[in-house]
């Protein structure tokens, strides 16, 4: 049995299927639901084990992995894939029961699902994972666990387009004449019906859902903060795909200043800034990020989360801040770009000192909202764009031109590029995405206010998505 198996620290429950059943139970205690419902809900529905050979060198070497679906009560039920040697079959159903709530709060019609293949992908060459990832994928095939409308997995850690690209060949070899075979997986390379921004979604949904929290000056306030965004000192654990694109995107677009960044390599510190376009060339020349010339090395990588900082953005792993190390958080807004960073234990610490933590099951929902976009993109097989983009800028143009003809002043040329633009792929994107995560923030917020016994916007995120996934379940009429 899951619980079975708690891995415990310092007296501290670390198994993250028991952490976000008790964020659950914490949630439903103020939600007039059904018991009984409240149970289907907070339940697995599935879980699909594989053990698989897999030719490496002139040897076979067994893989584990898992696919679990969390709940269908939207199809299909979509999640991303993980390699990691910390992959467990508690971890997968505790991540495909986080990505039912995370859907149900950004309103993308999916049930939960997440995949993991127990492996550390730096150990293998790019042929081995290519057999690896096909074979896995076979296995979910065999048992009906992917699918544009059964179940479509996306990149987490440890994978990327590369991977969603070799499962999405792999699906049409074995399901051959399917027209929407490329809606199996999302995350995949634009060339093989990816989308123009899926890549960088998740760090541009922290971005959004941050610079959201900082329209609401009384939020900013309560915990400590002053000011806009600007100028705040931000520290980031994790420079991966999602840690790479939130230091891109704060530190160019919102002038914050990326004071630390540490990975599974090391940790850095520069009080007046790290300069991430020095730092991703050092890495991609590197593979690694100690030694990088333009910060100070930190003693150890997990110190990257202690240092003095306005936010902290943890976007590697989950139980990261736990209660051995939360008393020595110096951020005063955790933004939970990870899946679950933060335990239970450590998350009631930082409510109590009025730190803000903005929860993963809301903050990192940028992925699976684009994942929906591309998912839509392949079923209606065009690009977003292509059939208005034209019309629209003649329609700028026809605008433009009135507007000079009556004040007879031309618009200067740089104005008018921009002015005369008509939307591409990537800024309806854009645009989808920032009107998801900014209603989604509202709502959350609104349901804290409107029930305080919620006490925190993770409590918060919680019961809106409990109580989204419970009317859909009686919808369904699956409790009269
Ligand atoms: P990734 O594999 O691209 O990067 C992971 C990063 O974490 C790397 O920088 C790695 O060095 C670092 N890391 C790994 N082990 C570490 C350790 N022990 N200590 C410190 N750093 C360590 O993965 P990613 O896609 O960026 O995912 C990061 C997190 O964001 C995960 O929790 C994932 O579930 C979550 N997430 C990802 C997406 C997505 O679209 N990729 C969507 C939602 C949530």
């Amino acid at each position: 049995m899951a619980s079975q198996h708690a891995a415990q620290a310092g007296g501290e429950d670390l198994n993250l299927w028991n952490i976000v059943g008790r964020m659950f139970d914490k949630a439903a205690a103020n939600l007039n639901i059904p018991e009984g419902l409240l149970k289907q809900i907070k339940a697995c529905n599935s879980v699909y084990y594989v053990q698989f050979p897999v030719r490496i060198g002139d040897k076979y070497e067994m893989f584990q992995g898992w696919r679990a679906e969390h709940s269908q009560h939207r199809k299909p039920t979509k999640g991303g894939i993980r390699y990691s040697l910390a992959v467990t079959q508690d971890e997968v159903m505790a991540l495909a029961a986080l990505m039912t709530y995370k859907c149900a709060i950004v309103d993308v019609p999916f049930g939960g699902s997440k995949g993991g293949v127990n492996l550390d992908p730096h150990k293998y060459t790019r042929d081995q994972l290519e057999r690896i990832t096909r074979r896995y994928t076979a296995e979910l095939v065999r048992k009906n666990f992917i699918g544009p409308g059964i179940n479509v997995p996306a990149p987490d850690l440890g994978t990327g387009e590369q991977e969603m690209a070799w499962i999405a060949d792999t699906y049409d070899a074995l399901m051959p004449g399917q027209i929407d075979s490329q809606a199996c997986v999302t995350g995949k390379p634009i060339s093989q019906g990816g989308i123009h921004g899926r890549r960088e979604a998740t760090g541009r949904g922290v971005q959004y859902g941050i610079r959201e929290a900082f329209r609401f000056p009384e939020d900013i306030k309560a915990c400590g903060l002053t000011g806009g965004l600007a100028g705040k000192r931000v520290a980031i654990q994790g420079f991966g795909n999602v840690g790479y694109h939130v230091a891109k995107l704060l530190s160019e677009e919102d002038g914050c200043v990326i004071v630390g960044i540490g990975d599974v390599t090391g940790g850095l510190h520069a009080p007046n800034g790290i300069k991430i376009a020095d730092l991703a060339e050092f890495r991609a020349n590197t593979r690694t990020i100690a030694g990088f010339p333009g910060a100070s090395p930190l003693a150890k990588a997990t110190d990257v989360l202690e240092l003095d900082c306005d936010i902290l953005v943890p976007a590697a792993l989950e139980n990261q801040i736990t209660l051995a190390n939360v008393d020595r958080v110096k951020a005063r807004m955790v933004a939970e770009a990870a899946n679950g960073p933060t335990t239970l234990g450590a998350d009631e610490r930082l409510h109590a000192r009025g730190v803000m933590v903005i929860p993963d099951i809301y903050l990192n929902a940028g992925g699976v909202t684009v994942s929906y976009f591309e998912w839509t993109k392949n079923l209606s097989h065009i690009r977003y764009g292509r059939m208005e983009k034209r019309l629209d800028e003649m329609y700028r143009e026809k605008l433009v031109g009135t507007m000079e003809q009556v004040t007879k002043t031309r618009v200067p040329d740089h104005l008018r590029r921009d002015l005369l633009k008509g939307a591409d792929e990537v800024d309806l994107v854009n645009s989808g995405l920032e009107g998801s995560m900014q209603s989604a923030y509202r709502e959350i917020r609104a349901a804290l206010k409107a029930d305080p016994r919620h006490g925190d916007l993770r409590t918060a995120a919680y019961a809106v998505a409990i109580q989204r996934v419970a009317q859909a379940y009686m919808e369904l009429g699956v409790f009269p």
